[in-house]
């Protein structure tokens, strides 16, 4: 038996996320776990909110008969229904349980419509710097990845994008509020996107980070704007229960073939071994849809960090949402800067790791306190790189 060439060929390429783990456990063994700062992680750093815990309790203490055997591949449909509630409110589009998929997680319902929409060779445009296990999802089911970058908002490039759909291009990869750069679409390039995208290509809006916004920044509804969009949802982040894998798709019902996607959408589900989404978890969050974390924390951490790497000469927009902020690094070879700022006990991936050398992402799941004894460290960092005043 040997590993399949693609897997090793995937594996090298992802070694960046996998190389900042290795050089943390290092760094932590060489300076004591108290003098490393780790700014790589996507995973929420706070408990999920106490109506969150609370309805696990109700479910649990509820004991539904059959709650813990196999349910219909697409989930409860009571849950589903719940969701297509909450969805028909707020895109004011008229969803019923049939539209959504009960899903592993964003990631889940991303595979999901992959394997039910691809076939090999066909293309899947992404937008550059993006996620990079969209590029693993896609090779998953025989798809190629092709790249468009952003405009220097990091808002989708519409002419870019008309220049790179071909007849093979079956979708496109959305996600908004961002990983990594934090950047909300704004409703106006989603309209000028919707008017690109024709039959049989759909755009899959990806977005765990939707309630995570800061300053009253509210995200478009994409599928109310978008005609030919599916959503991928995830509580992962909002609900900060990433280990729960909970999520859904949603169907519009007025993409023309909505049914025959939606039963592909189920039976792939099934086949692509995820089966439904956690019986339990399905009941939780449907009590309890909208319940977010203090987003308010994010939103402190991300003004102080942003302040203080601006003052140090650092260009580091606030982000409008999620938890990440995508500075440029002060040299142009990002792999180089993360260097040096490992050097101070800092571990943050660099761009390139999205697509985008010359910046670096920071996340902003990172204790306060740790930030805060962090920053002398940013600061001796660019001005080793730079010359500093
Ligand atoms: N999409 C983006 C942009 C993400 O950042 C992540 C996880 O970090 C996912 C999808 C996967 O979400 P989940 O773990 O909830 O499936």
């Amino acid at each position: 038996m040997s590993i399949s060439r693609a897997i090793a060929e995937q594996m090298e390429r992802s070694s960046w996320i996998r190389r900042m783990f290795e050089i943390g456990i290092q760094l932590r063994k060489e300076r004591g776990a108290e003098n490393v700062f780790d700014f790589t992680l996507g995973n929420p750093d706070v408990e999920p909110p106490e109506e969150v815990l609370a309805a696990l309790r109700r479910v649990v203490a509820l004991n539904r008969s059959h709650s813990h055997g196999y349910m219909p591949n697409a989930g409860f449909p009571e849950v589903r229904a719940r969701i297509a509630q909450g969805l028909a409110t707020r895109t004011d589009l008229p969803f019923t349980a049939d539209d959504v998929i009960m899903t592993t997680g964003a990631a889940g319902a991303i595979n999901t419509v992959l394997k039910s929409i691809l076939d090999p060779g066909d293309e899947v445009i992404v937008l550059n710097p993006y996620f990079p296990e969209y590029r693993f999802y896609i090779e998953n089911h025989g798809g190629r990845v092709v790249e468009v970058e952003t405009d220097g908002n990091f808002q989708p490039d519409l002419p870019r994008i008309a220049e790179a759909i071909t007849p093979n291009t079956k979708a496109l990869i959305l996600n908004s509020p961002n990983n990594p750069t934090g950047t909300v679409y704004s409703e106006r390039v989603l309209r000028d996107l919707d008017a690109l995208i024709r039959e049989p290509m759909i755009v899959i809006s990806d977005e765990p980070y939707r309630p995570l916004t800061f300053d009253g920044v509210k995200p478009p509804e994409t599928l109310s704007i978008i005609r030919r969009a599916v959503m991928a949802w995830s509580w992962s982040k909002a609900m900060a229960i990433a280990g729960e894998r909970i999520g859904y798709l949603a169907i519009p019902p007025h993409l023309a073939e909505a049914a025959p996607l939606r039963n592909a959408c189920t039976f792939a589900n099934r086949i692509l071994g995820y089966i439904n989404a956690t019986a339990i978890w399905q009941w939780v969050v449907a009590e309890v849809p909208e319940a977010t974390v203090d987003v308010g924390q994010y939103q402190a951490k991300r003004d102080l960090l942003c302040d203080a790497l601006t003052a140090m000469g650092y260009e580091a927009p606030r982000p409008q949402g999620s938890y990440y902020v995508f500075p440029k690094t002060p040299i142009p070879d990002d792999i180089a800067f993360i260097r040096a700022l490992q050097a101070e006990g800092i571990l943050a991936v660099p761009g390139s790791g999205f697509g985008r050398a010359g910046y670096m992402r920071l996340s902003l799941t990172i204790p306060r306190a740790d930030l805060e004894r962090s920053l002398a460290g940013f600061e001796r960092a660019i001005c080793a790189s730079v010359a500093c005043v």
